[in-house]
């Protein structure tokens, strides 16, 4: 298959989150399968131009506003050959996002737009244009307005992925006219106030929708997680489904991690007991071989539940417990785990930064990782966790529900626990401790986390199916 992935940003091109990880992981998995893939994202000044050094591809223009823009396209290598857009509304300052809807409106219009004229002009005649989250959304409405009178697109199918659902880019009327995005009947499926935003194009347009993780995609179709969405997302129930992202295996491999003082496999799980000792002299904190070493790893933000954690954190510190965190964000939060810090000297230690070295050394020593999230759309938190033998504790939300396997089930992984409230949160950790008493059922739990399959390849194969489901409904979608 030909395919051509749309997203803002990209690893290592340019990154600002977590879309970046899947939009570097996912195509190089999908190619692996043996497809085609073209990676195209927008060729921000940001981007090191001396190190992918992209060679000139093909131009066009694209109207806008009565006139036209030009649009370039520069090719280079990421694993798969990548596309860069140049052009007026693109930055090539150091900016990948604005805080102005009015730029970032043009910005992602212009780069939709762009990505059809790129497999025109360098004719790629794509099977499948997966397109992602709200900047792309145009993308995928214009393909399905269109393609019945193009032949070029004729035979395109589109995948849209939500990774984010409350980014909707709303308000982007007078631009969407100014690129010549007319209005469908499509429309109606929306609420009024989404029906000039960029993602809403992409939800009632595309001929699959996904999101990702199962749990979340039941999630969004209800009230309490729709963001007011939830209508539109439900009348389109029979072409929404979750997919799993995967975590990149080999950067994330406990057996090679060069950060850890100790490296361990499966197979080899006590030798992790060196990394708790260096976590807990690095972290600052007493030595206490016998105490529960709770790792946080995280934005400081509402979504991860620090609102239920921080009240439970101050009773399982005074009962013998140890915590190792490290977040960055909200001040109040920030504040409130230092205040930790102060209150349990050699109980708690608290590093209020963003370090991925770090951040290697929690998973790979703490006994287990907390996380208490309000809603989680897939969440790599947990994952990272168990590859490097850190139990999970977590609540049962999103994709946290989908990757934890409660240790009371089967092939338990980890400890879940459902209500969000500090009751149900102290209940989960106090089942936390009771395993890890038993010292063979802890290990055996850290065991089948670290030998779960969270690679791409497996999220990959999912994206083929869905790419040949696209393909089937093409032309049937609601536009
Ligand atoms: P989200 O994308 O909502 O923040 P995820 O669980 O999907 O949550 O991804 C979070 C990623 O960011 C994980 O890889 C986690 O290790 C990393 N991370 C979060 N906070 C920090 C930090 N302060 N330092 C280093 N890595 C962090």
């Amino acid at each position: 298959m030909k395919v051509l992935f749309l997203a803002a940003e990209a690893a290592p091109l340019v990154k600002v989150g977590g879309l970046a990880d899947v939009a570097g992981s996912l195509p190089p998995a999908l190619a692996s399968l043996g497809h085609d893939v073209r990676l195209m994202i927008p060729g921000y000044g940001a981007i090191d131009w001396a190190r992918f050094r992209p060679r000139p591809a093909g131009a066009f223009d694209i109207p806008h506003a009565g006139g036209s823009e030009r649009g370039r396209i520069w090719e280079t290598e990421s694993d798969v050959p990548v596309w860069l857009l140049t052009g007026p509304p693109i930055p090539t300052d150091r900016g990948i996002y604005s805080d102005s809807l009015a730029e970032d409106a043009r910005r992602f219009l212009f780069f939709s737009l762009g990505a059809l004229s790129a497999c025109r002009a360098l004719d790629f005649r794509p099977d499948v244009i997966h397109a992602n989250d709200w900047h792309t959304g145009p993308a995928v409405y214009r393909l399905a307005t269109t393609r019945g009178a193009d032949p070029f697109f004729r035979d395109t199918a589109s995948v849209f992925t939500i990774h984010n659902l409350p980014y909707t880019g709303r308000g982007a009327g007078p631009y969407l006219a100014q690129y010549g995005l007319a209005a469908s009947p499509a429309l109606a499926l929306l609420p009024d106030w989404a029906r000039d935003s960029m993602l809403g194009l992409g939800l009632v347009s595309a001929d699959v929708l996904t999101t990702v993780s199962p749990t979340y995609a039941r999630e969004i179709r209800t009230p309490e997680g729709g963001n007011g969405l939830d209508a539109t997302l439900s009348a389109r129930g029979d072409r929404l489904h979750g997919v799993l992202n995967g975590i990149d295996v080999a950067a994330w491999n406990p057996a090679t991690d060069a950060v850890l003082a100790s490296r361990f496999d499966s197979t080899t799980i006590p030798a992790r007991a060196a990394n708790r000792a260096a976590l807990v002299e690095e972290a600052g904190l007493s030595p206490d071989p016998k105490a529960f070493l709770l790792g946080m790893v995280s934005r400081l933000d509402s979504q991860k539940g620090f609102d239920i954690a921080l009240p439970v954190l101050s009773g399982w510190l005074e009962s013998g417990g140890q915590l190792v965190a490290l977040g960055s964000g909200d001040p109040a939060i920030e504040t409130a785990l230092a205040e930790l810090e102060l209150r349990f000297p050699g109980r708690a230690s608290v590093r209020l930064r963003f370090d991925p070295p770090y951040s290697r050394r929690i998973y790979g020593g703490a006994d287990g990782i907390l996380i208490p999230s309000r809603y989680e759309p897939c969440g790599l938190t947990q994952m990272l966790a168990m590859r490097y033998g850190a139990v999970p504790i977590a609540r049962r939300t999103g994709g946290l529900a989908d990757t934890i396997v409660d240790v009371g089930d089967p092939g338990g992984t980890g400890i879940l626990f459902d209500g969000y409230d500090p009751v149900s949160l102290a209940h989960a950790l106090d089942r936390a401790l009771r395993v890890y008493a038993d010292p063979k059922s802890w290990i055996e739990l850290q065991r089948r986390g670290m030998e779960k399959d969270f690679s791409w390849d497996r999220s990959a194969a999912e994206y083929e199916a869905l790419y040949g489901d696209a393909m089937r409904f093409r032309g049937a979608a609601a536009v």
